[in-house]
């Protein structure tokens, strides 16, 4: 399988804060790799490196579809295929639910936008609904299904996903890795970050773990549930 998205040896400071500290990683065609770790072990900083939103990285190098891509400017990367959801979603507010969805492909030249638009609306029929409602006045969950439909409207090959779930209830978060596995299942690959790991690993093939700014450990996403200490220190068991 051929990999869409590959990092080698990815250093990033913050100042004098060494973040990232040669994080190596990569997801092929098909797959849906997860990065789980705890509070501030790199996890955000890794998607926003790759994405090209925080400039220049110390060293290291990513690769899209073979391409070299770090020291590209964000517009460029995603203009490509390569998506991101920010976390905390970023939807512009005062803007329509539609409107928000064609800001996804507002570079596109195509002239599938329209198939694609429908194509979001299957998925996410609540946001058919709710089409020319502006964005601000939908729930938390509905804010994030937006947030993936506009990623999806970039026609990304990739999307990287930063917290699908964070501040979500029970229901729609099962809703949402629904989504992502329907998404993957068309053959879009996926990088999902996630503090649920649990969540995170039941719906992916293979994952990384993070800590301070290291992988510690990788592997298939059933080893990963399987291992000992990944159980004590992630999945809440013990
Ligand atoms: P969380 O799940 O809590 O968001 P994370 O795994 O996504 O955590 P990051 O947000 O990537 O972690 O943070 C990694 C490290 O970099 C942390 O030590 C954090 O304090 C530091 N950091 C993040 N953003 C900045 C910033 N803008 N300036 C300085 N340090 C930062």
């Amino acid at each position: 399988m051929s990999k869409v998205l590959e990092v080698k040896e990815l250093n990033f400071h913050y100042g004098e804060i060494h973040a990232l500290q040669g994080i190596s990683l990569d997801v092929s065609e098909g797959e849906i790799v997860t990065l789980v770790g705890g509070n501030g072990a790199g996890k955000t900083t890794t998607l926003r490196s790759i994405s090209g939103l925080l400039g220049k990285i110390t060293s290291g190098e990513v690769y899209f579809m073979g391409q070299r891509i770090d020291g590209l400017k964000p517009h460029k990367i995603a203009s490509i295929g390569l998506a991101q959801c920010l976390e905390g979603r970023h939807i512009f507010g005062n803007l329509t639910v539609s409107e928000n969805l064609m800001m996804g492909s507002y570079k596109r030249k195509d002239k599938g936008v329209s198939d694609d638009l429908d194509y979001v609306y299957g998925l996410f029929p609540r946001l058919k609904e709710r089409e020319k409602q502006s964005a601000k006045t939908l729930s938390g969950g509905e804010q994030q299904m937006l947030a993936v439909g506009r990623a999806l409207m970039q026609k990304p090959k990739i999307i990287m996903m930063d917290e699908p779930s964070l501040g979500l209830a029970p229901l729609i978060i099962k809703e949402i890795f629904e989504i992502i596995k329907a998404i993957n299942k068309d053959g879009i690959s996926v990088l999902l970050v996630e503090q649920n790991s649990k969540a995170a690993l039941q719906i992916a093939h293979r994952g990384y773990v993070i800590e301070t700014g290291k992988i510690v450990t990788s592997g298939s996403a059933k080893d990963l549930m399987n291992d000992e200490t990944i159980q004590a220190s992630y999945l809440g068991k013990k």
